[in-house]
């Protein structure tokens, strides 16, 4: 699948919003405009009332771990060997979940773990990532 030299995701017209909403600083995910649905992965149609009305918008970046394995392939050059790769359940709505690393050690994840967005630019993609919530915030 792909290219072997690009390791970071491909950017169609529905994903590009997301792999790029980090340059300011904000997590965008699809919302119709219609009902008011929101949806991850993006799609070109609201899977609830079908429509193309389908937008990128920017949600609080928040969200709560709610699955998980430990990896021990890198993604990123930056990353370290050994990282957890989550299913992040955002605030916005239930089972609207994200797909990404948590940068904290393994043993300190666990369900239920709040986390925040950040991003780490790589090229033209701003891969968001989520780190575990400091409670100082
Ligand atoms: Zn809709």
């Amino acid at each position: 699948m792909g290219t072997p030299e690009r390791k970071l995701p491909a950017l169609t017209p529905e994903t590009t919003a997301f792999w790029t909403g980090g340059k300011d600083g904000q997590l965008l995910i699809q919302q119709c405009g219609t009902c008011g649905r929101y949806q991850h992965p993006p799609q070109p149609l609201c899977p609830s009332c079908r429509t193309e009305t389908m937008a990128p918008t920017p949600v609080s970046g928040r969200g709560k771990v709610k699955t998980f394995t430990v990896n021990h392939q890198q993604w990123l050059p930056s990353q370290a060997p050994t990282f957890v790769f989550a299913a992040i359940e955002l605030p916005e709505q239930d089972e609207l979940y994200v797909f990404s690393n948590v940068l904290a050690p393994p043993e300190a994840v666990h369900s239920g773990l709040p986390v925040t967005v950040c991003f780490e630019q790589q090229e033209d993609v701003w891969v968001p990532l989520f780190k575990p919530e400091t409670g100082n915030a």
